[in-house]
């Protein structure tokens, strides 16, 4: 495989508007990290690099409402994003944010040289206004019918749906995030990128230049936006919260977010290379350096056709070698959402899950949205743990480390002659790390994370074929052997593991006895990627090894039901905050109401109408008499459970006959959150009188 000099790898700025969720894991941060990790363990120079993304509308939104500061949200979500990156071992060598003044400085320079260079279209035009709240309505603060697929939800800037790129102005019906108020259009002067001008560039760069390495879902997506012409597209916004535009003549104007925050990993760069004593140019600058954006499918507009024509027209810029986003992840069958909490967040698995933070990197991992949105379900979380990284990683090593140390004393034993199978095992091992760098390098973290698991399968297979439990008793020489074999293979799934399971592979090498300082400084069993094809030995004869620890453990059924639990609870709430509310029926004269005659009464009788599923016959005490009333209650209620059930009669209902029987009135009900009927309870005696006359007026 040819190599660059360096890499410098980007993962997508989280939103610092709430937490990060697993669908943020999936699509992004955890393939991301592999990929940095890897390259590491091959010896290669890397940045890698991310930060919070601070301004945007949704921010002073969510400020207003909360009755808060825009500084205030993204502090705090800054630091809770942050501590999440580090718990679940996301590596990155900086992680900065778009309000630190480094940033202002670098995205201003950049705006000012495009400015100077004059690729910016300076433009007054007629933008939306919502006068009520003497505000311009600029990406989230306005939504209306996408004008391509229909959504009536779309943004401002963006439709969720079909993922276009808009202008407020191309709304259809658009109304105010504010004040719900149809907006007016006022004149405002804005800069634009002409990306019109860049078309032929990003035809000639992605179109054909990228067409057999990117992936066919970016490919496909950059491809349309293309064939469907491109247009200038506004850099600035009038807004409070952000970046203020550089130049004269635009006060009360900031940078619109989606120019200033890919510029974030420009200046997140600079201040990791800063801080490590380092130039950041040629990780920004070398044609020798390779950068490869992570992003999720939202953002490919972004990444692949903003952002390059930004930096295509800067000029000393190198552009992205790849942009491998990934597709959504699903949560038990329904669209993540942070608004209806239907997410499985970071911060809360790691309280339900303590320690199992490689758990959820390999689910997440051997079930990522690579080429299609996929599910993430609990039932797969929990068979990918029970049958695979217990049942067959955790397996193999606990065997080999108690083996080791009860035949041996944790001493790594002499191997004699290897049989063929040993030979075939050996050579089988030396090919892993290549196989899997195949993966990795063409962004199959999937495939990659798979290899991983045969390599451990592999060994247990060894095990099992070559007995050395049954041996031990009859072939002192040929057990060793056995041994020696497999304890190269757990040396090697140390090393191997360390991008996708970083906790489990930290875990494996104490237990080795390889990751000590002595061990380092020998040099001798502290491997890289590619000592694993090289080396004869990985772990030497005369090694002590330490004792067996678990690496994974079983999750029990209830456990797992706990978690479907919370999911059905969030999905109730969410049905009840999004019940449709019935309009208000036609008015009626109090003369109407007041012809009502309703009283409490008592079931004193009732039986299931036959070959009726929803229908019981009732005797009813009203306190005027003792009549028959057919009630549609029995998919809520059992014969049984409702005698003696004090209710509410409209006793003045004319008669009717359901099913033959004649009903003589009605008995009031309501229904339940979850869809069951209720009795209109009254809590007094029979017969007595619901006013409705002149007396209560
Ligand atoms: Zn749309």
């Amino acid at each position: 495989m040819n190599h660059p000099k360096r890499y410098t790898i980007t993962a997508a700025l989280p939103y610092t508007n709430g937490p990060i969720h697993i669908g943020h894991l999936a699509g992004v941060y955890v393939p991301a990290d592999i990929y940095a990790r890897y390259l590491r363990l091959i010896g290669k120079d890397v940045a890698f690099i991310c930060g919070s993304d601070e301004h945007g509308v949704p921010i002073t939104i969510k400020a207003k409402k909360e009755g808060v500061t825009p500084q205030d949200i993204v502090d705090k979500y800054h630091a809770i994003i942050k501590t999440s990156f580090e718990d679940f071992g996301i590596s990155f060598d900086n992680y900065s944010r778009t309000s630190a003044k480094i940033h202002h400085d670098t995205a201003q320079e950049f705006f000012k040289t495009l400015y100077n260079k004059g690729e910016f279209i300076e433009e007054v035009t007629e933008q939306l206004y919502d006068a009520e709240a003497d505000q311009f309505l600029a990406d989230r603060f306005v939504t209306g019918t996408c004008p391509k697929c229909g959504n009536e939800e779309a943004y401002g800037d963006q439709c969720e749906k079909c993922g276009s790129s808009l202008n407020a102005t191309d709304l259809i019906n658009p109304k105010s995030a504010i004040t719900g108020n149809v907006p007016t259009l006022k004149q405002t002067k804005h800069w634009f990128l002409p990306l019109d001008k860049h078309e032929a560039f990003l035809k000639e760069w992605i179109l054909e230049g990228h067409k057999k390495d990117w992936k066919p879902n970016v490919y496909g997506q950059v491809k349309s936006w293309i064939d469907d012409g491109l247009r200038p597209r506004a850099v600035t916004r009038d807004l409070d919260w952000g970046i203020p535009v550089p130049i004269e003549g635009a006060d009360g104007k900031v940078l619109y977010v989606w120019f200033d925050a890919p510029i974030g990993y420009i200046s997140s760069t600079k201040e990791w290379a800063d801080r490590v004593g380092k130039d950041w140019e040629p990780y920004w600058k070398d044609k020798d350096t390779k950068l490869v954006h992570f992003i999720g499918k939202d953002n490919i507009v972004f990444h692949c056709i903003i952002f390059p024509a930004m930096l295509k027209a800067e000029g000393s810029y190198i552009l992205p070698d790849n942009v491998p986003a990934n597709e959504f992840l699903n949560l038990e069958g329904n669209k993540l959402s942070t608004s209806k909490n239907w997410a499985v967040w970071l911060p809360e698995y790691l309280e339900e899950f303590p320690n199992q933070q490689d758990v959820l990197r390999y689910a997440l991992t051997a079930n990522a949205p690579e080429t299609k949105d996929n599910d993430f379900t609990w039932k797969d979380f929990q068979a990918r743990n029970n049958n695979e990284l217990v049942a067959i990683f955790g397996n193999f090593i606990n065997r080999v480390v108690v083996l080791t140390d009860k035949y041996y004393g944790g001493v790594v034993p002499e191997a004699s002659e290897f049989s063929d199978v040993d030979q075939d095992t050996l050579a089988a091992l030396k090919a892993y790390p290549d196989v899997i760098a195949s993966s990795i390098e063409r962004y199959r973290f999937r495939e990659a994370s798979q290899e991983l698991l045969n390599l451990a399968r592999m060994g247990n297979k060894y095990l099992a074929d070559e007995e050395p439990w049954k041996l031990v008793k009859t072939d002192e020489v040929r057990t060793k052997t056995i041994m020696f074999v497999a304890l190269q293979i757990a040396s090697a799934l140390a090393t191997l593991s360390e991008p996708f399971l970083p906790f489990t592979s930290d875990k494996l090498k104490s237990i080795l006895g390889i990751n000590s300082s002595d061990a380092i400084q020998e040099n001798l069993m502290n491997n890289s990627w590619n000592d694993i094809s090289s080396k004869d030995v990985l772990l030497p004869t005369g090694h002590q090894i330490g004792k067996a620890e678990l690496l994974f453990s079983k999750i029990e059924d209830d456990t797992i039901q706990q978690q479907l639990d919370k999911l059905v609870a969030s999905k109730k709430a969410n049905e009840v905050a999004n019940r449709k509310v019935e309009p208000q029926k036609e008015t009626i004269t109090f003369e109407d109401f007041s012809k009502l005659d309703m009283r409490v009464g008592t079931i004193i009788e009732a039986e299931k109408m036959p070959k009726a599923n929803k229908l019981l016959v009732l005797k009813v005490d009203t306190g005027i008499d003792v009549r028959t009333i057919v009630s549609g209650i029995a998919e809520s209620f059992t014969a049984e459970e409702v005698i003696g059930k004090r209710v509410t009669v409209l006793v003045n209902l004319a008669p009717r006959a359901l099913r033959g029987v004649e009903s003589e009135g009605m008995i009031l009900m309501t229904e339940a959150e979850d869809g069951k009927l209720v009795f209109v309870n009254p809590d007094t005696t029979t017969g007595a009188k619901v006013p409705n006359g002149l007396q209560i007026s």
